[in-house]
């Protein structure tokens, strides 16, 4: 896109040629129907003659002008002109062709009759003009030669270039001239308009400082043209005395800020940026002294300004040209045309360049092709730069994506990361958990026999003792003692007597088997079996079963078959018995113990409630 334009940007010339060669043709056709009159001059130095004086003087006084340019550059001083004016037929015009004279006054003189007197110029309002025209026409009042007095007096450039027309071709050659004005100010106008719709589509600053740019310039050319006094403000003696600065200046001023926004000057030159905000500066300043500084003091700073001014510009667009930036050679052909005008025309009225059509109208043909090549150059940037914000933008776009993805696939591992520990911290868990139970387990676990040990018992029989007298249920304990076993550990040995203490508390486990019973060792070769719900005969019983079953066959063991007996003592405690602790029933348990050893071992001895 952006190389089809670069390739393409030269031919949007094509239109503005056309422009250029109608305005050309038109504005030259009637040039050849004018007379110069022969016309020669005073220069009224002390400003002291009156009319009847310059009539009187000598005539070594006049100098006589040999062309139709007559331009003296700035001078404040009146100046008196002789014309002559030949004979002629039919109606006859005298035309001034300068819009831009402050006092104009005019005396033709015959010597049948009374002088006729028109005075004009700037200072007087529009519609008081003799003939409403941009310039200064009079009629000619005689038909035979004659002479007219003219006096001139401005604080702008003192260019007289006289004309005499025959009133029908002086109109008839206004036609096309008004028509090439009426063209370059519609293309102003269009210019204006396109840009602000550029500006309110877009928001494009630039369109729109541009817009208020190409406004004041079109001001400026009005104001140089005669236009702007005739229909803008003719009764506006006061700006029409200030226009050209005021506007210029204003022109200039919006046209640095145009310049800033269309070359992004803030970014890409910030040094030119600084020397064109002093620019800007200077032509503000040079629009408010308009207003208060005499107009021949301001006009000529303004021209100076104007020269610099563009010049800057044009090397700045050369500067930007060489950093890349392609359309600079537009705008650097932009500024370079008005340059060239604006000297052209800046050496018109300074006197120091002669020839009326470059002095007239190089500064509205500069300007206008300015303002054309301009308003291409925006269009231009415009169309680079969204399609630079659209690369841009893709690429913003392909980089979220990217960065999307990754943070998804960086969630994706985190999250199975998480998984991973959440199962690892579950099975240490669990590990925990089963090793925490083997560890209550083992606190309750004798190491030998694997029985519940001791401590287990203690708690244990508070907890069913209690629970018993609870529910009115009775409770029974049996402690059981193995018979001799020193002499048993004597004889064949510590080892043994181990191996005989494991067989035996896993007989007593087995056969005291149901799901309430538990067995425990209670130290030594001394063990207890608790019974809950069980009354004084059931517990008999169990005992008697226990003993048998002990005594019935003997412990396998590595010294062979060892035969052991025991002795048991039972107690038991129900609802009906005295008040009593689980450590009462178990002394009496004891004591049944006790006696069953002392009458001769290998027996139950239960200890009833009336024993006690
Ligand atoms: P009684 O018939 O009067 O109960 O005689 P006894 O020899 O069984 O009684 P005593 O209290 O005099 O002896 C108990 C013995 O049990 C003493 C000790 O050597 C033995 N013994 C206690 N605990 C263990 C043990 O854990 N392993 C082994 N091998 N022997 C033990
Ligand atoms: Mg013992
Ligand atoms: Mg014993």
């Amino acid at each position: 896109m952006a190389k089809w334009a670069a390739a393409h940007r030269w031919k949007g010339l094509w239109p503005l040629i056309i422009v250029l060669c109608a305005c050309l043709s038109m504005s030259t056709a009637a040039a050849e129907e004018r007379i110069v009159p022969s016309v020669s001059y005073v220069k009224d130095s002390n400003a002291e003659y009156i009319f009847e004086q310059v009539m009187a003087l000598p005539e070594q006084a006049w100098t006589s002008l040999g062309t139709d340019s007559i331009s003296f550059g700035y001078d404040t001083s009146p100046f008196w002109f002789r014309i002559d004016i030949p004979a002629g037929t039919g109606d006859r015009l005298l035309q001034i062709e300068y819009p831009l004279i402050d006092d104009v006054r005019l005396y033709y003189v015959t010597p049948e009759q009374a002088p006729v007197h028109y005075a004009m110029g700037d200072r007087l309002p529009f519609p008081e003009r003799p003939i409403l025209a941009n310039s200064f026409v009079t009629k000619i009042p005689f038909d035979h030669a004659h002479t007219a007095f003219l006096r001139v007096e401005t604080t702008s450039s003192v260019r007289v270039p006289l004309y005499i027309w025959q009133d029908s071709s002086f109109y008839a050659s206004q036609g096309p001239l008004s028509v090439a004005v009426g063209l370059y100010f519609g293309v102003l106008i269009c210019m204006v308009v396109y840009n602000l719709f550029g500006y309110v589509v877009t928001r494009e600053t630039s369109f729109f400082s541009y817009s208020v740019y190409v406004v004041f310039t079109g001001l400026l050319m009005s104001a140089l043209s005669g236009v702007g006094f005739r229909y803008l403000w003719p009764e506006f003696i006061w700006l029409q005395e200030r226009a050209i600065v005021l506007f210029g200046g204003f022109a200039f001023v919006f046209a640095t800020l145009f310049i800033t926004q269309l070359l992004n000057l803030r970014k890409n030159g910030p040094n030119w940026h600084r020397g064109l905000v002093i620019l800007g500066i200077v032509a503000g300043i040079i629009a408010v002294a308009s207003m208060l500084l005499p107009y021949s003091l301001t006009i000529r700073m303004l021209l100076a300004f104007a020269v610099i001014a563009c010049s800057y510009v044009m090397v700045l667009g050369a500067a930007m040209w060489l950093r890349g930036m392609m359309y600079a050679q537009i705008f650097m052909l932009a500024w370079f045309t008005f340059l060239v005008s604006i000297i052209f025309n800046a050496l018109g009225y300074l006197g120091i360049l002669d020839g009326q059509f470059i002095q007239r109208y190089a500064i509205m043909i500069g300007s206008g092709i300015e303002v054309l090549l301009l308003s291409w150059v925006v269009t231009l940037m415009y169309s680079e730069e969204r399609t630079q914000k659209l690369e841009a933008q893709d690429s913003a776009l392909r980089h979220a994506l990217e960065a999307q993805a990754a943070q998804r696939e960086l969630n994706e591992a985190l999250e199975a990361r998480v998984a991973e520990r959440t199962a690892e911290l579950e099975q240490v868990t669990a590990r925990l958990k089963l090793a925490n139970i083997e560890l209550e387990r083992k606190s309750h676990e004798d190491g030998l026999t694997r029985l519940f040990n001791r401590r287990y018992f203690d708690e244990r029989l508070l907890q069913e003792f209690s629970e018993s007298e609870q529910r009115g249920q009775p409770l029974s304990v049996i402690m059981v003692d193995i018979d001799n076993f020193k002499a048993l550990n004597d004889t064949y040995g510590h080892m043994i007597g181990d191996d005989v203490l494991v067989a035996f508390a896993k007989r007593l486990q087995e056969t005291a088997s149901r799901v309430h019973d538990f067995v425990c060792r209670y130290g030594g070769e001394e063990f207890v079996v608790v019974l809950p719900g069980t009354d004084a005969d059931a517990a008999h019983k169990v005992a008697e079963r226990l003993r048998t079953a002990i005594r019935s066959e003997p412990f396998q063991s590595a010294a062979g078959p060892l035969k052991v007996t025991a002795s048991f003592g039972v107690a038991t405690h129900t609802a009906t018995s005295p008040k009593a602790s689980g450590q009462d029933l178990l002394d009496a348990a004891d004591k049944a113990l006790y006696r069953a050893k002392s009458q001769g071992r290998d027996q139950v001895v239960q200890m009833l409630a009336s024993d006690e």
